[in-house]
């Protein structure tokens, strides 16, 4: 059974209630019962093993007996610039790039971006639908951490965002200049990322992140769809190697 559970109230030792969604998956789904034993995460790094002590129809009530020091974040900064697919693209983009480690996903909206937005610009927003699949990814991984989903930015102010000590890949197909082959794995520095949409950046576009210190990555002679793009660069740059 999953025994990870989110609060999204700070968590110290002591009795706290579970409510709402992580209350029912634990009534309804796994039966928890009284002396069942569950760990804890409140999305901001903290893991508490805790013991459930008693059950009612909407509440379960627990105790939190200990925190446990783990840290399963990358060791820098990872953000993931994106022209978003639509609908269920872009719910497994978000669990897949949960999973990766991603540290902030950014809706970047380019000259051919659909209108596509995200409907819940927050990801803090209670019940919003990417923010559940945030948190459901979480519980599975082990992490600790919640990935944030930053309001929609244009493709401007996403580039220029940027810190100029950081590494920023631009994944572009076909580009004589892009970097080919294995990127450095380690995230010795804040790591940038960026995917662009269905129809490609377009070449002003590709000019300007150059400019802006962005070096473009081709990922294959195969055109992958957003998503698939997404992870494979974000992979690229986060798997151990050796
Ligand atoms: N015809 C478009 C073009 O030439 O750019 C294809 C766009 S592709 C469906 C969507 C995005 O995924 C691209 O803007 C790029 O960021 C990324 N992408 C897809 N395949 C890629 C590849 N082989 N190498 C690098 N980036 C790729």
């Amino acid at each position: 059974m999953n025994r990870r559970f989110f609060s999204p109230a700070p968590l110290q030792i002591g009795p706290l209630q579970l409510t709402g969604t992580e209350a029912h998956h634990l009534l309804h789904v796994l039966r928890a019962t009284p002396g069942d034993e569950i760990i804890l995460f409140d999305g901001a790094g903290g893991e508490f093993s805790a013991c459930i002590e008693s059950t009612a129809r909407k509440t379960v009530t627990c105790q939190v007996v200990q925190q446990r020091t783990v840290n399963r974040e990358l060791p820098a900064e990872l953000v993931l610039g994106v022209a978003l697919p639509k609908g269920e693209r872009q719910r497994w983009l978000v669990e897949k790039a949960t999973e990766l480690g991603v540290t902030r996903l950014v809706p970047v909206e380019t000259s051919r971006s659909t209108q596509q937005r995200v409907k819940q610009q927050r990801s803090s927003t209670p019940g919003d639908r990417l923010q559940r699949t945030v948190i459901e990814s979480c519980k599975q991984c082990g992490r600790n951490q919640l990935m944030d989903i930053s309001p929609p930015a244009s493709l401007d102010v996403f580039l220029r965002a940027a810190p100029a000590e950081s590494h920023r890949w631009m994944a572009h197909p076909q580009d004589a200049t892009s970097a080919r082959g294995c990127v450095t794995p380690t995230i010795d520095l804040p790591t940038w990322l960026l995917v662009g949409p269905e129809g490609g950046f377009t070449e002003n576009e590709t000019t300007q992140a150059k400019a802006e210190g962005w070096q473009t990555i081709d990922l294959g002679p195969r055109i992958l769809r957003v998503e698939t793009a997404a992870i494979a660069l974000t992979s690229l740059v986060t798997l151990p190697t050796g």
